[in-house]
Parts: structure tokens; sequence; C-alpha cells
């Protein structure tokens, strides 16, 4: 039975089904959000954790190029600040601990020459990929055929050249490198401009932070239409009829028109659709993993480390449970907060601790970089979507080798009435929340393009 007949349902409260919401909305036709959790935004997630006090469980930061997150800052009248970067930074390899200043870590010259070489070079593939094509370089099945785990061991000739960029990526990509393909790292570095801005703070991906935190913007995005959203409803199932769409959640079934999908891809191949996606959607979703990534706060009075001249930040390679560490302190500084993210294997082997051995861990850690104060810590919390039922990892998807050159773009492909957003479909800031309002609103724009036919 309908409980509704909407013109178009959007599965999905992410940002990218909010951005396609909010599109649909300003050009008057009648649509519907289901979200499964009873919460917006996703794989963006706030947790307060009192009056004065919140962390960012998942996306948090914005950086130049990402014009739509300024944007929409801009019309919620929504405050950002920047991400404390001042001061030594520390760089922990097998234990020897180093502190340096800048981006570039204190190695001996030659593997800082090589670092910089390889750096280059992905640079300079990466400029060579067509966004919307990347497997029309003429090089794509060579780097198809290789993950970036291949490239990065052929061309790193020390091993702290080796294990500098290996962190560096993995804080990129969030998965072991073993797992995604090198065009797949070409094309998501072309996308978010560039390899210097995905690592860094200053002018880079990391520079700001929302005030309130992140889901603050898609709370506000939503404002204008709570009526048109209904939380605790995944959807399961969705079945062409002779009167339109029918689509059936846990909290009712709906007859629609069009449909844009804005879920993970792991989730997408859950839902039961008939007649089904392209047979290349199909093939590509059966093999297209998320990435694995823990975010730890490890939660103070003050963030004390500044006052030794320390930045918060920190690179280290396998013997730690973190890849690096990030100053995540609120911008008035009421309380100090280092964010630790534990990614791939790593991430694996620390979530099987209990709750107390995983900050425990984090704390020695912390004392052994900024000194005994790193033990007065007021409290501790950690999260990460790999076991979240709706989001089963993060940041994103990854294309393993071969995906790319063997099922093109058939993910973003819409196949009239199913149209297909979320961060996975976008080319630019693809994996990012940037890309994920940018899939959004151009899935409701050809929702918009295909009512008028
Ligand atoms: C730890 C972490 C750190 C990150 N850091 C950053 C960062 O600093 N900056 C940045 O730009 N990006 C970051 N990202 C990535 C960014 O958060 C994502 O790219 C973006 O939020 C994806 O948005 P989306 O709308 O495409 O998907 P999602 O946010 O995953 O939204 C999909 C929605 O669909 C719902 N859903 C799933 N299945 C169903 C179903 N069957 N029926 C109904 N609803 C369903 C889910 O509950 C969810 O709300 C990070 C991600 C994580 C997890």
């Amino acid at each position: 039975m309908s409980n509704s007949s909407p013109k178009v349902l959007i599965v999905g409260g992410g940002f990218s089904g909010i951005a396609a919401a909010k599109k649909l909305h300003k050009s008057g036709i009648s649509f519907q959000v289901l979200e499964a959790r009873e919460r917006l935004g996703g794989r963006v997630f706030t947790k307060t954790l009192t009056e004065d006090l919140y962390v960012d469980f998942g996306g948090q930061w914005i950086g130049p190029t990402q014009d739509r997150m300024y944007e929409l800052c801009r019309e919620y009248g929504i405050e950002y600040f920047e991400t404390y970067n001042q001061g030594k930074n520390i760089l922990d390899l097998r234990g020897k601990i180093k502190t340096y200043t800048g981006v570039i870590p204190k190695i001996d010259l030659f593997s800082l020459l090589n670092l910089d070489w390889v750096i280059r070079k992905l640079e300079r593939l990466a400029r060579q990929i067509d966004l919307n094509s990347p497997w029309s370089h003429p090089k794509a099945g060579e780097f198809d055929s290789q993950t970036l785990e291949d490239f990065l061991r052929k061309n790193s000739k020390t091993n702290a050249c080796y294990q500098v960029i290996r962190v560096g990526c993995e804080t990129i990509f969030a998965c072991e490198l073993h797992e995604l393909s090198l065009l797949h790292a070409l094309f998501y570095i072309k996308s978010g401009t560039s390899l210097d801005c995905l690592i860094n703070i200053k002018n880079g991906a990391q520079l700001h932070r929302i005030k309130g935190g992140m889901q603050t913007i898609v709370d506000k995005m939503a404002e204008a239409f709570p009526e048109n959203i209904r939380f605790n409803s995944p959807v399961r199932k969705i079945e062409k009829t002779d009167s339109g769409i029918l689509v059936i959640s846990d909290s009712g079934s709906f007859t629609c028109e069009k449909v844009i999908f804005a879920v993970p891809p792991p989730l997408l191949e859950e839902i039961k659709i008939f007649p089904g996606l392209s047979e290349e959607k199909k093939n590509l979703i059966k093999d297209y993993p998320m990435g694995r990534v823990g975010k730890c706060f490890m939660i103070y009075k003050s963030p004390f480390w500044r006052k030794s001249g320390f930045s918060g930040q920190a690179v280290s390679d396998g013997i730690t449970p973190f890849q690096t560490l990030f100053d995540c302190s609120p911008a008035n500084s009421n309380y100090g907060i280092l964010m630790g993210f534990t990614i791939g294997n790593r991430a694996k082997s620390y979530f099987e601790l209990s709750k107390e051995d995983r900050k425990s861990q984090m704390q020695k850690l912390l004392v052994s970089y900024f000194g005994s104060e790193a033990a007065k810590s007021i409290r501790y919390e950690d999260f990460t979507m790999t076991d979240e039922t709706w989001s089963r990892g993060c940041y994103a998807a990854l294309m393993p080798t071969g995906a790319w050159t063997n099922f093109r773009d058939s993910y973003r492909k819409s196949a009239d009435p199913f149209f297909f957003a979320g961060t996975e479909a976008a080319t630019r800031w693809h994996g990012y929340i940037e890309g994920a309002v940018l899939a959004g609103e151009a899935a409701a724009n050809e929702v918009l393009i295909s009512l008028k036919k």
C-alpha cells in the first residue's frame, strides 16, 4: 500500500541526498527523502559530548577549491576556522622520534630527493587524467593493472621515502594501498586538485573546520523541508510497475516517477531493484569496497602541546596504531583535542582491543610524543564507520585494479527513471563532502531535465 506519491524519491539523507533535495525543493518538484538512520549526514556525524564539546566522527575539513562548501557556509551564515598548524611536527619511524617544521619531514637527503621525485611523478601523471574518462588515458590499462602500492614500491629507492609517502597516501585514501588501482589514485588526486592540496593543511583540503561541527551544514540545508524527510526508513526494494515506481521502505511504501540513489555502493548493492541495475554497475558494486578508518580523540582541558611549540601533528609508520595525528581542538581552545587516524590493517587490529586498551595505547603514545602532561586526559572517544550498518566503511569506496577500465563510468550513469548520486558518483572532489554535494546537484539536474521531456 502506498502512503504517498512524490514525483521523486531520494534514497539517503547524507550531503548528496540532501543537496539533491535542496535543488528539487527550489524547483518546486515534490520529493521525499528516505533515510535509514535517525539523523542526517551519513558519513558526516558530529557527536555532542557535553554542552560545549563536540567531535566530528566523520568528515570534518574543507579547503580551497571546494567552492560549493564555502558557498553553503556563506548561504547559512555558518562560521569556519583554520586548523591549528603552527610549530613542530613529529615524525615517528620505527619508534625513532624526530621533529620538523613545515611539510617536509626530517629524513636523509637522498630519501628526501626521492620523495620529492615520487610526489612529482604522481602529480604529473594525475594531471594527464581526464576526470570524465580516466580509462581514455593512453596508459590506462597499465595504470589500472597495478596498485598504488606497486607504484610506490617501484619508485621508492629508500625505506624512509617509502614509509613517508605510504603513510601520507594511506591517510588520503583510508585503505591499504594494495587495495586500490593506481589509475583510481591518479583520478582521485586530480579530482581533489593535486596531491599537494590533498595532503596539506596550508592551502589544502585540511585548511578549515566548521564551528559547531560539519553536520551543522547538512542540518541547515534540510531546515527548509523537514516534512519531506523520513528517518528510520531504510529502502529495501524498488520495483517498476504500471502505475509508476514502487519504493518499499521499513516505514512505508511510496510510488514516484524518478528515484535518486545517494547511498554508498555496498548499500546500493543490497537494495532489491526490479528491473535491475545495468550489468556493468552490478558487476562493479560486487567488488567496490569501502576504505577503513577510525578517528580517535584524546581530550584535554587545554591544547597544552602548543605551549611547548608542538603543532599536534604526527606521522608514524607501522608500529603505532595511528598513521597521522592532528590538533582538532575547538576554535575557542576551551579544550585541547588530539585526533589520530587509524587506517587499514592498523584500524582492524586497534578496534579489536577493548575501548580501555585503545585509550591506554593512545595515551602512552601521546606521552612519548608530547610529555607527561599527555597522561592527564579528561576523556577518550573513538569511532569507525566500518562497523556502521548504513556506511560499511569510509571515507569512500575505492576502485580496485581493473575497475575503471572494465566498468568505466557505469557507477554514476543514470538509467532513467534511476539516477545516481553520492560522493562515489562525483568527478570533482570524489570521495569528499564537496563531491557528494556536486553529485547530488548533478543528479537532481538530470531528474529536472528528464521530467521536462
Ligand atoms: C572518518 C571520516 C573522515 C572523513 N573526512 C572528510 C573530510 O575531512 N572532508 C571531506 O570532505 N570528506 C571527508 N570524509 C568523506 C565524506 O564524509 C563523504 O565523502 C561524504 O560525507 C559522503 O556523502 P554521501 O551523501 O555521498 O554519502 P553518505 O554520507 O554515506 O550518505 C548516505 C546516506 O544514505 C543512508 N542510507 C544507506 N542505505 C540506505 C537505504 N537502503 N535506505 C535509506 N537510506 C540509506 C545512510 O544512512 C546515509 O545517511 C570523511 C569520511 C569519514 C567517514
